[in-house]
C-alpha cells in the first residue's frame, strides 16, 4: 500500500508531519463505508488515527498543492488544513483517497490555523452522505472526530477533524497550479495520472488530452444537472472546489433550496450572486475554460492552434447542458424527454414568482395529500397543472428523481446545534437515518417532508469555519 500521488511530480505535494490533538474522541463513524473501502469497522481502533494523532497506513501522509480562481481571482492555495493518509482500494477496485481534514498546520496553511470547527466537520459528513444518498457523485463522510480542543472563529468553538473519502482531490486548482509552477512535462505528467486514475477508458484517438477536456467536461455537466434537480447550492464554486473526478466536493457555505429561486444565494460573502443557484451552470463554464487553458500546450504545440481546438469544444457546453436540463426537468414531472421547453419554464416561473418550495411543488403533483399549502390553489398552477395532467404523467419515474427529504436548513442548524455543543448526536443521527432514504415514499416521515415558512430570507451560510 502506497501513495501513488508521490510518483507525481514533487511540485505537487509536500510530506507533512502530524499534529496531534489532547482528547480525540470519534463521534460519527460510518461502518457502511469502512466496509466498502475494507476496513475494520471497529470504530475505537481509528481513534487515534482518524484525529491525526498518529499514523498507520502510510508512514508519511502528504498535503496536495494546488491553486484557484477564488470569486474570479487567481491565488496559489494547497491543502491548508487537510492532508492525505491514504489511497485505498474499495470493494469495486476503485481507489479513493483518504484525507484528514481540519488535521493541522502544512506548509500550505498561509494565514490559517489548519484546524475546522466541529459544527462545519458535522456539516459536511450530513451533506456529503444525503447527496450520495440522492444518487449525486460527492465525496463521502468515514468519521468525525471531536478534538477536544477550541478552534477560535470569533468566538470559541469545538474542534472537528472529519475523514473524507473521494475518487481524488484532483481540482482543477491542481492544473492551474501546475501550469503555472511546472514545465511542460509536469503538466502532462498530471493529466496522464489523471487520465488513468479517473478516465482510463478513453482511447488515445487523434488527440487524447482533448478528448480528456472533453470527458471531464461531461462529468461536470451531469453533476450541475444533478444539483439543479434537488436544488443544490454549492455556494463556493471557486476552480478549487471543482473535482476533476466530476464529485461535489468541499462543503462549505452550502445549501439547499427551499423557495424556488434563481438568485438564490446562501453564502454571507457572495454578495454579487456569482455562486448563486441559477448562475452555477455559466460558473461552470467558466471554470472548465481556466481548466482548458491549462491544457493548451498538450492540445498543439502552436498556441493559435491549441485555442482553436479547445474553444470547438467549449463551445458544445451550452447545447449540451440544456439538452439534458430538458431531459433531467421533464423527468421530474415524469414527462418525455422531449416535453417543450416552454412547458417546463411555465412551472419554473410560477414557483419562481409565487415563492414556492421547490422540493414540496414536485411532491404535490406525485403525491398531492402530502401537501397542504395555498400557493397551489393559484388559477397559475391550476391550468398547467390541468395541461400536465392531460400528458398522463408517469408518477414512478417521478419519485425515483424527486426527493421527499432534503436537509433543510432550518432542521440542519437545529441538530448541528445541538450536536456541535453538547455531543448528543441523538437528534443529528436521527436526521441522517432519514436523509439516507431521500426517496421512499412507501414510508413517510411527514416532519421532515414540511418545509419552513419564510426561512430561506434570512438564512446566511459561512465559509470561514
Ligand atoms: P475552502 O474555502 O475551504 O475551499 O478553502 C480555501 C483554501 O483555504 C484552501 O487552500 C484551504 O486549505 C485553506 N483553508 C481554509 N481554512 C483554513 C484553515 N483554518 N487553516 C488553513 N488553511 C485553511
Ligand atoms: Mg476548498
Amino acid at each position: 500500500m502506497s501513495i501513488s500521488y508521490k510518483t507525481l511530480p514533487s511540485l505537487l505535494y509536500q510530506e507533512v508531519e502530524l499534529n496531534p490533538v489532547s482528547d480525540p474522541k470519534i463521534i460519527l463513524f460510518n461502518s457502511d463505508l469502512a466496509h466498502d473501502l475494507g476496513l475494520t469497522e471497529d470504530k475505537e481502533f481509528y481513534t487515534k488515527i482518524l484525529s491525526g494523532n498518529d499514523t498507520y497506513f502510510e508512514p508519511t501522509p502528504i498535503a496536495q498543492a494546488y491553486s484557484g480562481h477564488q470569486f474570479g481571482f487567481y491565488n496559489t492555495l494547497g491543502d491548508g488544513r487537510a492532508m492525505l493518509l491514504a489511497e485505498l482500494q474499495n470493494k469495486n477496485g476503485h481507489l479513493k483517497d483518504l484525507q484528514l481534514k481540519g488535521s493541522g498546520l502544512t506548509p500550505y496553511s498561509r494565514r490559517g490555523d489548519g484546524r475546522a470547527t466541529l459544527s462545519a466537520m458535522l456539516r459536511e459528513y450530513l451533506f456529503s452522505e444525503a447527496m450520495t444518498a440522492l444518487n449525486i457523485p460527492s465525496t463521502r463522510s468515514l468519521a468525525v472526530v471531536s478534538t477536544g480542543e477550541p478552534v477560535y472563529r470569533e468566538k470559541a468553538h469545538l474542534g472537528g477533524v472529519l475523514t473524507r473519502i473521494a475518487d481524488s482531490h484532483i481540482r482543477v486548482g491542481t492544473f492551474e497550479f501546475v501550469r503555472n509552477n511546472g514545465t511542460l512535462a509536469d503538466i502532462k505528467a498530471l493529466a496522464d495520472y489523471t487520465i488513468n486514475r479517473h478516465y482510463p477508458n478513453l482511447k488515445a484517438n487523434e488527440n487524447l488530452y482533448l478528448t480528456f477536456l472533453e470527458a471531464v467536461i461531461d462529468r461536470q455537466i451531469d453533476l450541475l444537472i444533478n444539483w439543479y434537480r434537488v436544488g443544490f447550492v454549492h455556494g463556493v464554486m471557486n476552480t478549487d472546489n471543482m473535482s476533476i473526478a466530476g464529485e461535489t466536493i468541499d462543503y462549505g457555505p452550502c445549501a439547499f433550496l427551499n423557495v424556488f429561486s434563481q438568485d438564490a444565494v446562501f453564502s454571507s460573502i457572495d454578495e454579487n450572486g456569482r455562486y448563486s443557484f441559477g448562475n452555477q451552470s455559466h460558473i461552470g463554464l467558466w471554470n472548465l475554460t481556466r481548466f482548458a487553458e491549462t491544457l493548451l500546450p498538450l492540445f498543439h504545440e502552436n498556441t493559435e492552434e491549441a485555442v482553436k481546438l479547445a474553444t470547438a469544444v467549449l463551445e458544445k457546453y451550452r447545447s449540451k447542458y440544456d439538452t439534458k436540463w430538458q431531459v433531467m426537468f421533464s423527468k421530474k414531472l415524469g414527462l418525455s424527454e422531449t416535453t417543450p421547453l416552454a412547458f417546463l419554464n411555465e412551472l419554473k416561473d410560477f414557483m419562481q414568482t409565487h415563492e414556492a418550495d421547490y422540493t414540496l411543488t414536485f411532491i404535490k403533483l406525485s403525491n398531492p395529500e402530502l401537501v397542504h399549502d395555498p400557493v397551489y390553489d393559484h388559477e397559475d398552477f391550476i391550468i398547467w397543472h390541468k395541461k400536465w395532467q392531460s400528458l398522463r404523467p408517469d408518477l414512478e419515474t417521478m419519485r425515483s428523481v424527486n426527493p421527499l427529504y432534503i436537509p433543510r436548513n432550518k432542521t440542519l442548524e437545529t441538530v448541528l446545534h445541538e450536536a456541535s455543543s453538547t455531543l448528543n448526536l441523538e437528534s443529528f443521527n436521527d436526521f441522517l437515518v432519514i436523509l439516507k432514504n431521500p426517496y421512499d415514499y412507501s414510508n413517510i416521515k411527514q416532519a421532515y417532508v414540511l418545509a419552513p415558512l419564510n426561512y430561506d430570507k434570512t438564512y446566511l451560510t459561512y465559509c470561514n469555519t
